[in-house]
């Protein structure tokens, strides 16, 4: 705190990051990074850029990115955003979307960053209770509002909304913007792009830090009708020109155009996933169904930060979120088969030895 602190940052409560461990000899199923190294493409492309043209601003309007994306989804390129990672382009989209008097909805239970962006950005909102299986119900929703946003699955329940309700909710919403974030949905969602022609107010926002295992090269990106993209579009332009810059660009484009790698990948994750979930049950966990790369879980003899420490002290990091309803959960990632398997083993013994009273 310092004299010179503007009123709004004295008031911030900053997002908080999983931990990048120092050092690497730790199993890191914490942040929900891909397990997988990205296509062997993308790293071809990024040799391909270090060179001359480095000395020169990239493409500020991303013609060839936005271009990949728009035939990857059928869309026009006006119809599509581009930002450095989601994270930047949900910040955008706040600014630009969300910030109204009447206050935007999310779940209780959701991703931490939307509270932070509304009191950097100073929007209204109110969250909307999960029902106790942490389902999300579209009828909650239905009351004036200035938007609403949510994961699809939900973070960091892994929870999935058919696309089915998704529609339900845009027939329900028509005055205010729905976005759907779906950093998570290659893994068992169906994605909401296939409704953006029918619906105005319909913004889908993605990632390539997951499912294209590219979280080091920062690339998010959203898709809509072509006058929600110009508002985020008008608020990247007035404050800098160029958030991509040239690795970055060739890397995604490289990214969006190797189907095989992706579908490969996300394939073997979705196979370990289910393997580990019988494993965690058959250990007496409670795990909520996942259409994500982790999974949600507790068990219901143990405390969940007490679990977590023991398996630190094994060298396995994964998540605890020290909130209301949900402080007795762990965020598990889905790793390499190897990795989920030394967890399970690391979990059996845990749960061998008495429960330690706290
Ligand atoms: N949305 C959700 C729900 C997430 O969990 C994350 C990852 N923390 C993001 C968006 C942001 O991902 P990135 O900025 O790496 O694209």
């Amino acid at each position: 705190m310092s004299i010179f602190w503007s009123p709004l940052v004295k008031d911030l409560t900053p997002y908080i990051p999983g931990e990048q461990p120092k050092h690497n000899n730790l199993i890191k199923l914490n942040t929900n990074e891909n397990p997988y190294g990205p296509s062997p493409k993308v790293v071809e492309a990024l040799k391909r850029e270090a060179g001359d043209t480095l000395r020169l601003y990239p493409d500020p309007d991303a013609f060839l990115l936005k271009t990949a994306l728009a035939r990857y989804y059928a869309l026009s390129t006006d119809q599509v955003y581009v930002g450095n990672g989601s994270d930047e382009v949900l910040a955008q989209a706040f600014l630009a979307l969300l910030k109204h008097p009447q206050p935007i909805l999310f779940p209780d239970i959701t991703y931490s960053f939307y509270p932070s962006f509304c009191k950097l950005f100073q929007v209204a909102y109110k969250t909307i209770p999960l029902n106790d299986a942490f389902e999300l119900c579209i009828g909650d929703y239905a009351k004036s509002n200035g938007g609403i946003i949510f994961p699809n699955p939900n973070a960091p329940t892994g929870r999935l909304l058919p696309l089915a309700s998704i529609e339900e909710l845009l027939r329900q919403n028509t005055v205010s913007a729905v976005i759907i974030d779906e950093a998570y949905v290659d893994f068992g969602g169906s994605s909401s792009a296939t409704l953006i022609n029918k619906y105005p107010n319909l913004l889908v926002i993605q990632t390539f830090s997951k499912s294209r295992s590219l979280a080091g090269l920062r690339v998010g990106f959203a898709i809509g009708q072509a006058s929600l993209i110009e508002a985020l579009e008008r608020v990247k332009n007035s404050y800098n020109s160029y958030p991509l810059d040239r690795f970055a660009l060739a890397g995604a484009v490289a990214a969006v155009e190797d189907m095989h790698h992706f579908e490969q990948t996300r394939n073997k994750i979705i196979r370990t996933r289910e393997e580990l979930v019988k494993g965690l049950r058959t250990l007496g966990f409670n795990v909520i169904p996942s259409a994500a790369n982790f999974l949600f879980v507790r068990h219901p003899e143990r405390d969940a930060a007490h679990l977590f420490q023991q398996l630190r002290d094994r060298l396995i990091i994964v998540r605890h979120f020290r909130q209301p309803r949900i402080e007795n959960y762990l965020r598990i990632s889905i790793g390499t088969d190897e990795e989920c398997a030394t967890l399970v083993d690391a979990l059996r013994g845990i749960l061998r030895e008495p429960v330690r009273m706290n």
